[in-house]
């Protein structure tokens, strides 16, 4: 998929805020840090499109970018910095749930895994809470560049056996480097092949 625009639409804290349009809507999650705000200028090729914050988890809006008119983008609020205070961190919890679980238009959700990571419980019991509620969702590992060799693979199978052991069927997965580009091309023909289907 070639991205032709790629346009801020509108931010705001609640899924029925969200735009009425219903075009089909890709959203992107993962913990503060993981390197959503990247991804999402190496996807667009828009530099400043997702703010990459010096202050990781400051945001709290769901942001809309509308895609080449045909899919919205979503920028959700990154979860799990530790340093915001229980009751941002409730209400953080019920921006996503509402959004993740109420927004019809929400065709796939991405959860970003950082991949030099090994698994890390929030992100494990964010990925079982998807499954009990029957989320569309598929994974992206970030930062594939930051591995030393080797350890790149190994870090996804660890993480994809421990899915594994809860789950029969694995969600789709992709590699992805924000540094490289590694990874836009099958990731957008991912969602430009279900736009088509
Ligand atoms: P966010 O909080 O999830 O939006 O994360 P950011 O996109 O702001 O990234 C967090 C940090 O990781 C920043 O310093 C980025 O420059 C860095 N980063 C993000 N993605 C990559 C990547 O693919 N490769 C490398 N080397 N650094 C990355």
């Amino acid at each position: 998929m070639k991205i032709n625009s790629a346009e801020f639409e509108i931010s705001n804290s609640r899924a029925d805020q969200c735009p009425k349009s219903n075009i089909p809507e890709y959203a992107f999650i993962g913990r503060s840090n993981v390197g959503k705000s990247s991804l999402i200028n190496m996807l667009t090729q828009r530099k400043g499109l997702a703010m990459t914050s010096s202050t990781p988890g400051k945001t709290m809006l769901i942001n809309h970018f509308r895609i080449n008119d045909e899919w919205y983008l979503v920028d959700l609020p990154g979860y799990g910095y530790a340093k915001r205070s229980k009751k941002d961190q409730e209400k953080l919890q019920n921006i996503i749930s509402f959004y993740v679980l109420e927004r019809e238009q929400l065709t796939n959700l991405f959860v970003l895994i950082d991949s030099r990571l090994k698994p890390q419980k929030i992100d494990l019991e964010f990925i079982e809470w998807l499954g009990e509620n029957g989320v569309p969702f598929s994974i992206i590992f970030t930062k594939a560049d930051k591995n030393k060799k080797g350890e790149l693979r190994k870090n996804v199978e660890t993480f994809l056996d421990t899915l594994r052991e809860q789950w029969e069927e694995l969600p789709p997965h992709f590699i992805t480097s924000s540094e490289s580009r590694l990874g836009r091309e099958e990731l957008l023909n991912y969602i430009d092949n279900i736009n088509k289907s």
